[in-house]
């Protein structure tokens, strides 16, 4: 239960909606209670008119008026009620979903400042259900929750004070089936809450095989395995089934109890009470109002145990919904001053192990980058050179020694600022399923949009005319719903996004691994005019793309094992030499 204190905060800052729909429900229970009341003065009456004189035209008429009259009272409050319940609903549940809203917001905000390590940890589908599922359940507190315990608790206090005044111990008699169905509810809502969990869960199962099937459709038919996929589709289906079964089965128990148990007391009110108006100890009509009370009460006794099943189950949405809240980014923002970045990079004495697997990618590094000039990072696959790059954009914080930039351990430079000087091409290419303009112009700003620059950065990453070719230009919609892009295209529009910006750094992670050397050639001497004046950082495997780079290191299982130029490696006949003679004799069998 205290995970849900830390929703105080919004009733607080709902309060008005809050105590305005706590006066609606005393309200619309005022008129509630009376209606009862007009009942049995309608019976006592018409009872009355009856019976004083003998039966004539006369007291036929007045019966009816009378009979009329007392039904429209009771229309009104009736009206009434409703319309006061209509704003209850209005003020309490608007509130919730007020609340829903923000705290998806919260959430939602708190993922954008997670860092990478988090991601790795938790999966989608987990991420996905805090902000979905156990924001949902959180809301049924705050909504339906908090509304029929007020109720509960208005009703209750109204509708026992008037029973008790007519008689106690026909009120005694009354209520006794009606905690018996309180406890019977608890237990079938926990267990309705259980099995939809269950449902639930299952229905996710088969959503992601649904999502995996559809995204693996080429290699299951390439292998010809529909069949095997179908039979596992099948089998959870089927758990599926089962699940929802067994809802449906305990589902059908809840109206069965809630109407079986006030039947009894519906019988008690009649039995008894029949005794005590025997007895004359109360009126007629006292019976009829008595079974309209036990009528008022059927709902809010059943929802004490609904409502505590909610409360528990939101308690527990609200707990893993806290743990996210709560978790620290690994990567902060030391500073809150903005300032302008030029561009020198040194690592020194790097050192990093990646925390979710231990690994040991780079040892010790030092590595130094003049202002705009180009260094140049080879190395096999495996050898720490993506690492690298997640370090220069802050992505991770280094284990040992210190990544400077302009002097300044990056640590201590500005988040936003750091991240918004770094052009950064990643070596797995993301593109958002949008156009291909939104997708170039992704890392500007608004008032920074031009047509022009976009067009520019497509033309220097070499990638225009193949834009061009398509039907909607620029305004193609890549990705799932639209045009699907070859690796080296996705490469191109994904070095246009990192260079639009003109950062100051320019960091490209092997993003040129899918084009032809051809193609390459052509983007490099393009590159060239746009590296000029920064800092660059080119990562590659491949030779062709770094020669020319005014220093080139090598990276071997995480360490430095050569540095210099284009010559100076090769005169050195180590691993560059050997890595180039390699390269070269590929190229030859190619051509
Ligand atoms: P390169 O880019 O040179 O191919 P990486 O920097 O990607 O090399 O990887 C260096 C080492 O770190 C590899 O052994 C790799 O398995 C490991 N590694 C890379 N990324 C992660 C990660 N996110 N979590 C754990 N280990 C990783
Ligand atoms: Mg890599």
């Amino acid at each position: 239960m205290k995970a849900l204190a830390g929703l105080n905060k919004y009733l607080i800052k709902y309060k008005w909606l809050l105590l305005l729909g706590i006066l609606f429900i005393i309200i619309s229970n005022l008129f509630g209670v009376y209606a009862p009341k007009v009942v049995r003065d309608a019976f006592n009456d018409i009872a009355e008119t009856i019976n004083s004189v003998t039966v004539s035209d006369e007291t036929y008429h007045t019966a009816i008026k009378q009979a009329l009259i007392y039904a429209g009272i009771y229309m009104m409050y009736a009206l009434l009620k409703g319309l006061f319940l209509f704003f209850t609903r209005q003020t309490i549940i608007v509130m919730s979903r007020y609340i829903e809203f923000d705290l998806k917001n919260e959430i939602y905000h708190k993922y954008q400042q997670l860092s990478q390590s988090f991601y790795r940890i938790n999966n989608t589908g987990d991420l996905m259900n805090r902000i979905s599922e156990d924001v949902s359940m959180v809301r049924m507190y705050l909504g339906p929750g908090i509304m029929y315990t007020i109720n509960l608790a208005v009703v209750f206090i109204m509708v026992i004070i008037r029973m008790l005044l007519i008689n106690a111990e026909l009120t005694l008699y009354v209520l006794t089936p009606l905690p018996i169905m309180s406890v019977l509810i608890y237990y079938i809502s926990k267990k309705i809450n259980a099995k939809s969990h269950q449902k639930q869960q299952q229905q996710s199962l088969l959503t992601g095989i649904a999502q995996e099937t559809f995204s693996g459709i080429r290699i299951i038919k390439a292998y010809a395995k529909e069949n095997s996929v179908q039979r596992k589709f099948e089998k959870e289906s089927q758990t599926y089934r089962k699940h929802v079964l067994d809802l449906v089965k305990i589902d059908a128990l809840f109206m069965p109890v809630i109407v079986l148990l006030v039947g009894l007391s519906t019988i008690l009110a009649i039995y008894i009470g029949g005794l005590k108006v025997y007895e004359g100890s109360i009126e007629i009509g006292n019976i009829p109002e008595f079974v309209i009370y036990v009528n008022m009460l059927t709902w809010p006794f059943a929802s004490v145990g609904w409502v505590t099943s909610i409360i528990q189950r939101a308690a527990a949405s609200q707990e893993r919904i806290n743990e996210f809240l709560n978790t620290v980014p690994d990567i902060q923002n030391n500073n809150p001053v903005a300032e302008p970045i030029k561009g020198e990079i040194t690592l020194q004495n790097v050192s990093f192990t990646y925390p979710e697997s231990g690994i040991t990618a780079l040892k010790n590094i030092n590595i130094h980058i003049p202002q705009g000039q180009t260094l140049a990072i080879v190395g096999k696959t495996g050898s720490g050179k993506s690492t690298l790059a997640a370090l220069i954009t802050r992505l991770y914080d280094v284990c040992e020694g210190a990544v400077i930039i302009d002097g300044k351990d990056i640590r201590n430079i500005n988040l936003d600022v750091l991240r918004s000087n770094i052009g950064y091409v990643p070596q797995e290419v993301f593109l958002f399923s949008d156009t291909i303009k939104s997708n170039i112009s992704f890392g500007l700003k608004q008032h920074n949009l031009n047509e022009e620059k976009i067009i520019q950065a497509a033309k220097d990453a070499d990638i225009y005319d193949n834009i061009m070719q398509f039907e909607q230009g620029m305004n193609t919609i890549i990705g799932e719903r639209g045009v699907t892009l070859s690796g080296g295209q996705k490469q191109r529009i994904s070095i246009a996004r990192a260079i639009i910006r003109e950062p100051a750094i320019l960091v490209f992670d092997d993003c040129l691994s899918a084009v032809d050397t051809e193609t390459e050639d052509k983007i490099l001497k393009n590159l060239q005019r746009i590296m000029q004046g920064k800092t660059t950082l080119i990562i590659s495997h491949r030779i062709s793309s770094v020669k020319n780079a005014d220093s080139i290191v090598v990276l071997h299982k995480g360490q430095v094992v050569e540095q210099g130029s284009h010559q100076e490696l090769l005169d050195k006949k180590g691993f560059y030499f050997d890595l180039y003679q390699k390269q070269l004799l590929e190229e030859e069998k190619i051509n």
